[in-house]
């Protein structure tokens, strides 16, 4: 049995864990591109330190992936929890232990279910490698919902990732500084663009005013109208620009042409 991680590294070896999923391929632990070799090293000595045997830690990975993710999404609340039943179901074909190790706080253990085949006359099978799995993820789970550090995780709103939320603030939403600084960029370019999008509205608008304003003689020479209100309009309003914009109900066109 591992020893007891704190809370509060427990709940980052979750993020650990689960971000697995989003940041590299197991094939790339085992064979890291070159520029990501120092952290892969790091990550892998890490996932021996949360399970002590990579292989388990990698194993975990999707199961603690789906236990965070759905909890973040109810809450961290077990009530609203859509895994609730299947996590109290598999529980209860366990057979929960009581044990404590001195100077620390009891806890409740579980093992892993033996094969059906278990004993074959004088020899006992081990449990599977995916039973093996299951349980570290549902030990590491429980222990983390159950502890103080339950709604301490978050999940960034740009890159996915999930982070351990150490501060008082419960609103972070990014993981890090550069993803709030891109997401913030990213932001700001949209807004850019919506505040270019409504003056080039406004400038075919008074294109379209003008064009209505123009004499009988005038439009009758005039064989589309959208060409002479672009050309009237500015440079960087096309037709197309025209006919989506109507198409969208964001511009007018001409009373004579509608
Ligand atoms: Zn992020």
């Amino acid at each position: 049995m591992l020893p007891v991680a704190s809370p509060k590294q427990l709940a980052v070896d979750i993020c650990t864990l689960a971000n697995l999923r989003t940041d590299l391929s197991v094939g790339d632990l085992v064979e890291p591109p070159r520029s990501e070799r120092a952290r892969v090293r790091r990550l892998v000595r890490r996932l021996f330190e949360i399970t002590r045997d990579v292989d388990i830690a990698l194993g975990c990975a999707p199961l603690v992936s789906r236990f965070v993710s759905t909890w973040l999404v109810a809450g961290c609340c077990a009530g609203g929890w859509e895994l609730k039943e299947e996590f109290e179901a598999y529980l209860a074909q366990r057979d929960p232990v009581l044990y404590s190790v001195p100077r620390e706080p009891a806890r409740i253990d579980f093992f892993p279910q033996f094969q059906r085949e278990e004993i074959i006359i004088g020899q006992v099978m081990g449990p599977t490698f995916d039973e093996v799995c299951r349980i570290e993820a549902t030990r590491m789970f429980l222990t983390f919902i159950q502890s103080a550090e339950f709604r301490k995780i978050g999940r960034c709103k740009r890159c996915g990732r999930f982070f351990y939320n150490a501060s008082r603030r419960k609103k972070r939403v990014y993981c890090t500084g550069p993803c709030a600084r891109a997401a913030e960029a990213a932001k700001a370019h949209q807004r850019k663009r919506r505040e270019e999008h409504q003056s080039e509205l406004a400038e075919t608008a008074k294109a379209v005013k003008k064009y209505e304003s123009l004499s009988p003689e005038r439009k009758s020479g005039i064989r589309n109208w959208k060409q002479w209100v672009a050309g009237e309009a500015g440079p960087e309003i096309t037709t197309n620009f025209i006919t989506r914009a109507v198409n969208r109900g964001e511009l007018r066109p001409p009373r004579d042409q509608s």
